[in-house]
């Protein structure tokens, strides 16, 4: 069940006369269910892979599908549309608002939702989405109240509000302590035993070995593409 599909992707920068292609030749397709690390050493094109995927950017050639739509037939608002819709953004700085309420921060994106959300579909997804996290009983907190690992799971919450159809998860525990690391890392697991596909960057092996399928990124390519569980293994 083809969720993501990318054909051919490169993504070059240019400055003055200076070309640095940050990814080339990149396929790669992303099925329902999938738990996806991506490593690989600084500059290997890792961000920049995460934020083509989260749609944040676009690639200089090739092709993005998302659920059999090519992405660059999109114009910017459609292309946030999209992104609204189907991608959850997990970061290693928790990227939360220190005025608002737990409540409030994860409530914020589905705010924006096109069609409008009414309160009470957000009302309920919030809770859902706390719960999820068992942060429900911090609602009313506000983020500087609660610990790195507490307030990571409450970013884990916003983007699982959403009900998106990929978490984009980059160095989720590179703020964090060993003990609230894995505990972050113990709930992405069991987000994905439940279905939620992943795909995330991480620098740490502990939690790499984790995933489904290995990549990984040397010089903007794909030099390994390994599936663990399923018991393929293919290297070029
Ligand atoms: P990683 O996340 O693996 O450290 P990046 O995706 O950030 O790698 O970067 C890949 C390559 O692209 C690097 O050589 C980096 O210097 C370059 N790069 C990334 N973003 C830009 C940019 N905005 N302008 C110019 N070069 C960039
Ligand atoms: P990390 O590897 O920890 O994710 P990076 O070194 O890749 O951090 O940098 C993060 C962001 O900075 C990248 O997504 C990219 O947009 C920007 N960046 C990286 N390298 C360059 C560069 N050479 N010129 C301009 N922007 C860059």
């Amino acid at each position: 069940n083809t969720l993501i599909s990318l054909k051919n992707i490169a993504k070059v920068y240019r400055s003055q006369n200076v070309e640095t292609y940050a990814l080339k030749n990149i396929d790669l397709e992303i099925n329902q269910g999938d738990y996806i690390c991506i490593s690989g050493p600084s500059g290997c094109g890792k961000s920049t892979l995460l934020s083509l995927l989260g749609l944040l950017d676009s690639p200089t050639e090739g092709q993005y599908f998302i659920k059999n739509v090519d992405t660059n037939t999109l114009d910017m608002d459609q292309q946030a549309e999209l992104r609204n819709l189907h991608i959850g953004f997990i970061f290693q700085s928790f990227n939360l608002i220190d005025e608002l309420s737990v409540f409030d921060n994860v409530a914020l994106p589905l705010t924006y939702r096109e069609p409008a959300m009414s309160q009470a579909d957000i009302q309920s997804a919030v809770k859902h989405a706390l719960d999820e996290v068992e942060m429900g009983h911090r609602a009313q907190h506000k983020p500087n109240q609660l610990s790195g690992g507490q307030q990571q799971r409450i970013a884990i919450a916003r983007a699982l509000a959403g009900k998106p159809s990929i978490l984009l998860v980059d160095e989720p525990t590179g703020n964090l302590d060993s003990k609230n690391g894995d505990a972050v890392m113990d709930l992405l697991d069991a987000l994905n035993q439940k279905g939620t596909t992943i795909c995330m960057v991480t620098h740490d092996l502990r939690y790499a070995g984790r995933a489904t399928t290995q990549l990984k990124l040397l010089d903007g390519e794909i030099i390994s593409y390994s599936q663990a569980r399923q018991d393929t293994h293919t290297e070029n």
